[in-house]
């Protein structure tokens, strides 16, 4: 799954709008580039172990063009894809 440039756009305007300091903590620049590809994490629950069965996280990440540092954010959170089985 990857996100258009819309969805990419949206996810850093609402990620400015809701961080109460959207600036890098590494290098304190606001220079945020999304890459385009979602990552998909599979949560570990306890009823169903690890992996296998679990609930999939889909997550955003974002680079700092400035220093490389890496933030991930979760796109259901974040209002980019819906939550939900
Ligand atoms: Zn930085």
């Amino acid at each position: 799954m990857s996100l258009t440039a819309e969805e990419q756009n949206n996810l850093l305007n609402n990620l400015r709008a809701k961080w109460t300091n959207s600036n890098c903590l590494r290098c304190n620049s606001n220079n945020w580039i999304v890459q385009g590809v979602v990552q998909q994490y599979l949560a570990s629950t306890k009823d169903r172990g690890n992996g296998i069965g679990g609930e999939f996280l889909p997550t955003g990440v974002l680079i700092c063009r400035t220093c490389g540092s890496t933030e991930l954010v979760n796109l259901v959170v974040a209002g980019i894809v819906k939550g939900g089985q």
